[in-house]
C-alpha cells in the first residue's frame, strides 16, 4: 500500500526557492527500525496510521524511498549563534522531504533530522543518535500537549548505523513535521544574498503559509512583521508558563510560525529562579530562564533588519516604521505572561490587573527565594484554592512569608477548575527523560513509552503515575544538556 495514502506531498519550497535549497538525498541506513510512531499526528497528516509501521512506510520515514511529489532539499539560513552573526548555517544532517496538505487542508513541512551529511554539514557527521532524537520526540509531544505552539514529531527510527560521540551510540532519524521550517535566520539569508526579489518572494510564501491576513494590509510586509511579533510573544510567555528554557535561542532556532523548533538543550526548570541554565555550553547565561523574553526581542529586531528593504524603499522610514513595531513585543509579550499568570493562580476576570500584577510578582520572589519546584507548586496551590494549603506550604522553609501571601489571595476567591486545567501535572522531568533516553538507547522502551503516555495528557492527574509528578531526587544532582548531538 501507498505510504502516503490520502496525503500528497508537494515540493513547493524546492521548486519556489531554488537559491535557497541543495538538492539532496538521505544516506540509506543499514537496518531500519522503528521506534516509535505517533498515530495520531499521522492521522492528521491523511496518513494512514498504519502504514507506519509497513516497510515502504518505514523508508519514507527516513527518506529512503521518496514519495512521489516529494523533493528532499537542505534549507540554506544563516544566523545569530550567541550573538554572533554565520552567514552560512543550513541543514547540516537534516532535509526538507516536502509539503503535506493534512487533513485540515493546512500545508505541513514534513522534515527529516539525523539524514547524513549535507553540502552543509561543516565539521559535523550529519547523523544524529537515539538519545536525542528521542528526546525531541518526547519534548516536543509534551509541549503540544501542554498547549504550547512546536514543530511535531511523527516518528524515530533507529538506522542501525552506530554514531560516534563521547561513546559510541546507535544512530535514528527523527521525522518532524512543522508549519514551515522559515527561520529568522531564513530571512537573513535571503537578505545577505543582496537578491531584493528573493527576499520578497520569501516574504510572500511567508505571509501565504502563517498569516494570510497580511496582504490586505497597508504595508503588508510589516503585516507579516507585526504577525511574527504577536506569535513570538505569546509562544515565549507560554515557555515561561510552563517553566521551558530552550537552550539555544539562536536566530535559525527561531520561526516565523511561532512554533518551538530545535530540541537540543532544552529542559525544564524544577526550582524556580530565573537565572536557570542546563546547557553545556551556555556559559553565561545569554538563555538562561529569565532572558527568553528579551531574546527574543532581540531576535526580532535581527529579523527586522533583514526585513528593512520591504518595509520601505527609503531605509530611514523603514527603520523608523521597524523600530516602531518592534516596541509593540514588550506590551503584547507581558500582556500574554499575566493572563498566563492569572489563569495559574485562578484569580477571576474581576480582579483588576494592578491587584493582580503585585500579587504575582511577590509569589514569585517567595518562590525563588524558596528554590521552589515550579511545576508541583502551581498544581498544589489548586489544591490549595480547594482548601487544602498544607501541599503547596510544604513546599516552601519560610512558611509565615507563604501564609500571608495565601491569606490575600484565598480572599479573591481563586478558581480551582481553572487552575487544574492551566498547571500541568506530568511534564518531562529532566531526571525521568534521562532515565527514559538511557533506558531507549540500551534497547528498552518501555520507560520512554511510560513517559511519553504521562507528559501526552499532562493536566489529568491519574492514579499510579505518581513518581512522574515527583521532584528528581536529591542525588539527580545539577542536570547539564548538550546541543547537536
Ligand atoms: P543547532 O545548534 O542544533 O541549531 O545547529 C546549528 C547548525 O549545526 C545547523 O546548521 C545544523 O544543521 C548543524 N549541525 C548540528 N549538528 C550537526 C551534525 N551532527 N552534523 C552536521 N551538521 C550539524
Ligand atoms: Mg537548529
Ligand atoms: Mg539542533
Amino acid at each position: 500500500t501507498a505510504p502516503q495514502s490520502t496525503a500528497t506531498f508537494e515540493g513547493r519550497f524546492a521548486r519556489e526557492f531554488a537559491e535557497m535549497v541543495v538538492p539532496w538525498l538521505a544516506e540509506e541506513a543499514p537496518d531500519p527500525r522503528l521506534l516509535i510512531p505517533n498515530e495520531p499526528l499521522a492521522t492528521e497528516l491523511g496518513f494512514d496510521p498504519a502504514s507506519l509501521r509497513s516497510p515502504e512506510g518505514l523508508l519514507l520515514l527516513i527518506g529512503n524511498l521518496v514519495p512521489s511529489g516529494a523533493t528532499p532539499v537542505a534549507q540554506a539560513y544563516a544566523g545569530h549563534q550567541f550573538g554572533w552573526y554565520a552567514p552560512r548555517l543550513g541543514d547540516g544532517r537534516a532535509l526538507l522531504l516536502g509539503e503535506v496538505a493534512g487533513a485540515d487542508g493546512r500545508l505541513r513541512d514534513v522534515h527529516l533530522k539525523g539524514s547524513g551529511r549535507t553540502p552543509f554539514a561543516r565539521g559535523g557527521d550529519g547523523q544524529a543518535a537515539v538519545g536525542p532524537m528521542l528526546r525531541e520526540y518526547v519534548v516536543s509531544e509534551a509541549m503540544h500537549a501542554l498547549g504550547v505552539p512546536t514543530t511535531r514529531s511523527l516518528a524515530v527510527v533507529a538506522t542501525g548505523r552506530p554514531v560516534q560521540r563521547e561513546t559510541e551510540v546507535p544512530g535514528a532519524v527523527l521525522t518532524r513535521v512543522a508549519s514551515s521550517h522559515l527561520r529568522v535566520g531564513s530571512f537573513q539569508y535571503a537578505r545577505a544574498t543582496g537578491d531584493a526579489g528573493l527576499l520578497r518572494r520569501l516574504a510572500d510564501h511567508a505571509i501565504t503559509r502563517h498569516h494570510p491576513g497580511a496582504p490586505e494590509a497597508e504595508n503588508p510586509y510589516l503585516a507579516l512583521f507585526d504577525a511574527v511579533i504577536v506569535a513570538q510573544a505569546s509562544l515565549v510567555a507560554r515557555w515561561m508558563l510552563v517553566g521551558s528554557v530552550h537552550g539555544v535561542m539562536n536566530t535559525d532556532n527561531m520561526t516565523i510560525s511561532g512554533e518551538t523548533i530545535d530540541y537540543g538543550p532544552c529542559a525544564f526548570m524544577e526550582a524556580f529562579d530565573p537565572a536557570t541554565v542546563y546547557s553545556s555550553i551556555d556559559e553565561r547565561g545569554r538563555y538562561a530562564y529569565g532572558n527568553q523574553p528579551v531574546v527574543a526581542e532581540w531576535n526580532l529586531a535581527r529579523l527586522a533588519e533583514a526585513l528593512l528593504p520591504p518595509f520601505h524603499d527609503e531605509q530611514e522610514q523603514a527603520v523608523a516604521l521597524a523600530v516602531e513595531s518592534l516596541g509593540g513585543f514588550r506590551h503584547r509579550y507581558s500582556a500574554a505572561w499575566l493572563a498566563g499568570m492569572r489563569a495559574k493562580i485562578g484569580l477571576h476576570d474581576g480582579v483588576a490587573d494592578d491587584v493582580a500584577s503585585p500579587l504575582v510578582d511577590e509569589l514569585l520572589a517567595l518562590l525563588q527565594e524558596g528554590r521552589v519546584d515550579h511545576t508541583s507548586f502551581y498544581r498544589s496551590l489548586g489544591a490549595a484554592a480547594r482548601g487544602h494549603a498544607g501541599p503547596a506550604r510544604d513546599l516552601f522553609l519560610n512558611r509565615a512569608a507563604f501564609d500571608a501571601w495565601v491569606q490575600r489571595w484565598h480572599a479573591l476567591d481563586p478558581d480551582a477548575g481553572v487552575m487544574d486545567r492551566n498547571n500541568p501535572v506530568y511534564i518531562p522531568r529532566n531526571h525521568l527523560v534521562e532515565e527514559a533516553l538511557g533506558a531507549a538507547t540500551e534497547g528498552d522502551l518501555d520507560p520512554f513509552k511510560r513517559l511519553l503516555d504521562a507528559v501526552s495528557a499532562p493536566y489529568d492527574e491519574r492514579p499510579g503515575l505518581e513518581r512522574y509528578a515527583a521532584a528528581a531526587p536529591e542525588d539527580f544532582g545539577a542536570y547539564r544538556t548538550f546541543c547537536g548531538t
